[in-house]
């Protein structure tokens, strides 16, 4: 069992005031903090005038720092785990590490602050009772369009991450699985001073992308809304359509059968409307 405690802490994704009381103390406090990028986590600790020992914990060294850290958990060190910008383990390095001192039953705390897509949902205007976070989309258009299609009757609002390179790619391969209507929102350096938060049709968005070179610029939250939730209502309306017309023409039982068949509606359902039907 591990004596030691690991924090882990979320920075900010921009604006350096965006770090919580406790996040401060709790790097201020701790022997160490494992970073993803020493580089980027300095300017942080200057500005706020913390002196504890930085090293770096990235994707590359990340197994082969993951035992001394365990070692050093052991014997009873505090370490704070961050990455580069809000919140480790969150399309960022951490979580063998987190997964594997919980096996060895050591203690995990969640310092809670800034994360992209939390920050980007709160603002976009979609619907946030269910989202789906997909993290980075695959970087080939094949293998990005085939992932695309398994989301495109997804009815949680989706969200995604993506570079400068690739979000005019992605969003052109989102218009194409689905559809130009489709609504979303590009959410673009989100607390900087550059921060911008464009929402419209996919076909729309990717219009305001291409026009304007600064909008391709930075760091991006995608966000696309799921698929209508009344579509269920309208194949219900299909169903009502197809039982009308082969009552037409064929008995009661045989047609509700081969409606149900046809559209995927409940037979009991088609039975009492084929009923009401026959009454008028
Ligand atoms: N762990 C981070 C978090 O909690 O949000 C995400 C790390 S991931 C490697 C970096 C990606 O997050 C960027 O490529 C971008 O898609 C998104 N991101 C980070 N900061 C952002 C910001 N200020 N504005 C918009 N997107 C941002």
């Amino acid at each position: 069992m591990s004596k030691g405690v690991l924090y882990v802490v979320a920075t900010p994704i921009g604006n350096l005031e965006d770090i919580s009381q406790r996040a401060l103390e709790t790097l201020q406090r701790v022997d160490l903090i494992a970073a993803e990028d020493t580089r980027h986590t300095r300017p942080l600790l200057k500005h706020y005038g913390i002196n504890t020992p930085l090293r770096a914990f990235h994707q590359y060294n990340e197994h082969a720092r993951l035992e001394q850290l365990l070692q050093s958990l052991e014997a009873g060190a505090s370490i704070a785990l961050v990455s580069d910008a809000g919140t480790p383990l969150i399309s960022d390095p951490g979580f063998p590490l987190v997964r594997e001192l919980i096996k060895r039953g050591g203690r995990v705390v969640p310092i809670p602050g800034a994360s992209a897509l939390i920050c980007a949902l709160s603002a976009a205007g979609l619907p946030t009772d269910r989202f789906l976070f997909l993290g980075f989309p695959p970087r080939q258009t094949r293998q990005r369009l085939a992932w695309l299609q398994n989301l495109s009757r997804e009815a949680a609002t989706l969200v995604f991450y993506e570079s400068s390179h690739r979000v005019v790619d992605s969003l052109s391969d989102m218009r194409q699985v689905f559809g130009p209507e489709r609504e979303g929102v590009v959410a673009r350096e989100l607390t900087k001073l550059h921060e911008t938060i464009l929402r419209g049709s996919l076909e729309r968005l990717i219009d305001n992308l291409r026009q304007d070179s600064d909008q391709r610029k930075g760091e991006f939250v995608i966000l696309v809304k799921g698929v209508e939730q009344d579509s269920q209502a309208r194949v219900e309306v299909d169903a009502e359509q197809i039982l009308i017309t082969l009552l037409a023409e064929l008995p009661l039982k045989q047609a509700v059968s081969l409606a149900s068949k046809i559209s995927g509606q409940k037979k009991n359902i088609l039975y009492k409307q084929a009923l009401n039907i026959n009454k008028t």
